[in-house]
């Protein structure tokens, strides 16, 4: 989450600045609902306007949620490890980008409670398959009841452990070999060039691979001695390791779209 402070410290001049400051301030003197705030589940955002940013989400985003997405949103900002979910703006995007390039077949690295496995589901056309993986199969049953509220669980195959084995697996079976439309990737960082090789076999000349969190909470730029929280200086390194990997891989074209923790769009080409 990009605090206010450090906002104001940047661009106390700019009066468009100042203003969403002023209306968040306002804000946080008690006309938003708690429960509608991104704070209160620690969503991470790298605009430098919190203000601004709860502007697109009650503007944009959270009127257009669907019931179960929302109901879900609402069970994990209750949970330990919500700051884990993807936040509702990028479900949106998420969404929006699985119509556009008419995906059917999709591969989720990383369920958690199911915010974006749920979106992709509500995206995909009524024959769309998710292979969904996760090493918790706990936290997806928290979120299933959702996904068989939204009539979509048919198309969901969850697939229990460490991803690795299950891609490996996967990578057995030749009918999946450049068949995946769509593959979205939000688990553990360091492996994230472990899955690059693998999830190039996998998805289809023309596919898409979104590697998430590629911004780190904007620590990839910080200091060497900025302090940092532990999680993120440890895993820093790694996304370091995975971008530099992305930028200079021909077999894809990339954007880089820094919504939310940051997502890396690859499109194989070769
Ligand atoms: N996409 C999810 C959402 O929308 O809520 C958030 C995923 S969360 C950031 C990361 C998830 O990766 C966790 O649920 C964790 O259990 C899972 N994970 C961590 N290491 C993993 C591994 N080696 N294989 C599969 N899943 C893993
Ligand atoms: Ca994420």
């Amino acid at each position: 989450m990009v605090s206010t402070t450090t906002a104001t410290a940047e661009t106390t001049s700019n009066p468009v600045v100042q203003e969403n400051e002023n209306e968040q301030k306002s804000k946080e003197n008690g006309t938003a609902k708690a429960s509608a705030r991104h704070q209160a589940v620690g969503h991470k955002s790298l605009l430098k306007s919190d203000g601004l940013y709860q502007y697109i989400l009650e503007t944009s985003v959270y009127p257009r949620e669907h019931e179960s997405l929302k109901g879900l949103r609402e069970m994990t900002a209750n949970h330990p490890w919500n700051l884990m979910t993807t936040s509702a703006d990028e479900g949106q995007f998420l969404m929006m980008l699985l119509k556009l390039i008419n995906a059917k077949n999709t591969i989720e690295v990383g369920v958690y409670t199911g915010y974006s496995l749920l979106s992709t589901a509500l995206a995909l056309p009524p024959d769309g398959k998710i292979i969904a993986m996760d090493i918790h199969r706990k936290n997806f049953e928290l979120g299933y009841p959702f996904m068989v509220q939204a009539g979509v669980s048919d198309k969901i195959d969850f697939r229990e452990g460490p991803a690795l084995a299950t891609l490996d697996q996967m990578l057995t079976e030749e009918s999946n070999l450049g068949f995946f439309d769509f593959i979205f990737v939000d688990a553990d960082k360091d492996n994230y060039v472990n899955y690059h090789e693998r999830l190039m076999k996998l998805v289809k000349l023309g596919g898409v691979i979104g590697y998430d969190n590629t911004l780190w909470n904007g620590s990839l730029v910080a200091a060497d001695d900025e302090p940092l929280p532990k999680y993120v200086r440890y895993y820093k390194d790694f996304v370091l390791e995975i971008n530099k990997v992305l930028a200079t891989d021909p077999r894809i074209e990339i954007s880089q779209v820094p919504i939310s923790d940051g997502i890396t769009l690859c499109r194989r080409i070769k």
